[in-house]
């Protein structure tokens, strides 16, 4: 039933999060979220069932969650009773339970909705659910999740995942995480999938399309290729290095986070690859045959340890994840035959050098999140480091991180403090330069 609340506003008056201030929910902790979700490849139309299971952390009436206007929500129940109200507006769905819960009691909010999904507009583009010719795709990064499903939709929320999603029977359907059940009925095809490393909403992903799914793993981690079948030698020769690279990342960064790895090839051209937990996503322009995307390949697979792992606690940290996936483009190169990392970081040094220096590295604010800057500048800082405190301590330095922070939340003064512990010199010059301030440091020697 719906309700005549005056005003969304006011009941989250501070933002999570200033780069995202209209993402992200005070007065809960979701611990999990179960979608039951049916999509029509061919009328672009999906219906969902959300049961998302949470605890409260302050006394509220109301509690918000984040999803897309144009999806119709037609049913809320929370915790079993259908006496809730809720009103559906601005991004925002607000639910009143009938019973106040106490701090600490348990939330269970489950959300029947529908429609045509569509990308969420924002300042780095379109993200979200799109449609592709023949299938679906979904990239979040940073604010399109709730494009596709009800969420808290701030990284440093992690909860575990079921995604069961239902789609025409020729399709073939992924989503995060490990698939538990396949069942096909009639013309269609329920594909259950079950996440229980926790994942932040934005790299929550179902792709869906004419894909088969290949098994080309040939070390301790499991590794599948999805893509169409007419890419399946050029995938060979682009993505043929991949089990050595997960060797060599395994090895300097600490043991691969998650069950297994599955790189999905759309038969649609992308923009950019990207990562989801477990997976990532390129684009058939990505999968030439002629090894012209090696550099992507490795930069998608380091983002399982930084970033999908390891998941920033405010956007104002993007360098813990850009700056470490660029730093493992030249890691690998320098494990693989090309140039070193200095070789790299000279040429990138070169390069930022020539560009304007009007952006702080460490708070590059959310214009410039993505900005190549950001990811040079944050690969040559590791770099910068790594030359202070000599191979083995930097790499040590890495692996006791990507181990103590496995799975959770992190800051950037997380990591500096942890390097304060590789070395009897103080490196505050080396951070205030690098992250802090907008001149461009002297290249590393
Ligand atoms: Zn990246």
């Amino acid at each position: 039933m719906g309700i005549d609340v005056k005003s969304s506003k006011g009941i989250d008056d501070d933002p999570i999060d200033p780069y995202l201030p209209e993402n992200g929910n005070r007065g809960y902790r979701v611990s999990r979220y179960e979608l039951d979700l049916t999509y029509k490849v061919h009328s672009n139309r999906l219906t969902g069932k959300a049961t998302i299971t949470t605890v409260t952390t302050e006394p509220r009436s109301r509690f918000t969650i984040d999803l897309a206007s144009n999806l119709h929500v037609t049913k809320v129940v929370t915790n079993g009773s259908r006496n809730t109200k809720w009103l559906h507006r601005s991004g925002k769905l607000i639910v009143t339970p009938a019973q106040k819960i106490p701090v600490g009691g348990a939330l269970v909010l489950t959300v029947q909705y529908g429609g045509s999904p569509k990308p969420i507009h924002s300042m780095w583009g379109e993200v979200g659910w799109e449609e592709l010719t023949e299938g679906a795709l979904v990239a979040n990064q940073p604010n399109g999740a709730a494009s596709w499903f009800p969420c808290d939709d701030h990284p440093s929320s992690k909860a575990s995942y079921r995604i069961s999603i239902t789609a025409d029977s020729p399709y073939y359907a992924v989503a995060n995480g490990a698939l538990v059940s396949k069942r096909t009925r009639a013309s269609q095809t329920t594909w259950v999938y079950e996440q229980t490393e926790p994942m932040s909403s934005y790299l929550a992903t179902i792709q869906i399309g004419p894909y088969e799914r290949r098994d080309i793993g040939s070390g301790s981690v499991p590794m599948f290729a999805v893509h169409p079948p007419r890419l399946r030698s050029a995938f060979d020769v682009d993505f043929g290095r991949q089990p050595q690279m997960m060797d060599v990342f395994s090895r300097l960064f600490g043991a691969y986070p998650f069950p297994e790895y599955t790189v999905v090839v759309t038969d649609d051209q992308l923009e950019i690859p990207l990562e989801a937990q477990g997976l990532s996503i390129f684009g058939a322009n990505h999968c030439s045959g002629q090894h012209e995307s090696e550099r992507l390949v490795a930069h998608e697979l380091a983002h399982q340890w930084f970033g999908n792992s390891l998941t920033l606690g405010r956007w104002k940290d993007i360098w813990l994840h850009e700056g470490f996936a660029c730093y493992a483009e030249w890691i690998w190169s320098e494990n693989s035959g090309g140039p070193s990392a200095h070789e790299l970081a000279l040429q990138a040094h070169q390069g930022l050098a020539r560009k304007p220096q009007d952006l702080i590295v460490g708070d590059p604010g959310p214009q410039l999140m993505f900005d190549d800057r950001v990811y040079k500048r944050g690969a040559l800082t590791l770099h910068a480091l790594r030359r202070r405190l000599g191979d083995d301590h930097f790499f040590a330095l890495l692996r006791e991180w990507t181990q103590t922070h496995l799975h959770s939340t992190v800051t950037a003064e997380q990591f500096t403090d942890l390097a304060a512990h590789y070395t009897d010199d103080s490196l505050r010059h080396l951070w205030d330069t690098w992250l802090g301030e907008k001149t461009l440091p002297v290249a590393p020697r």
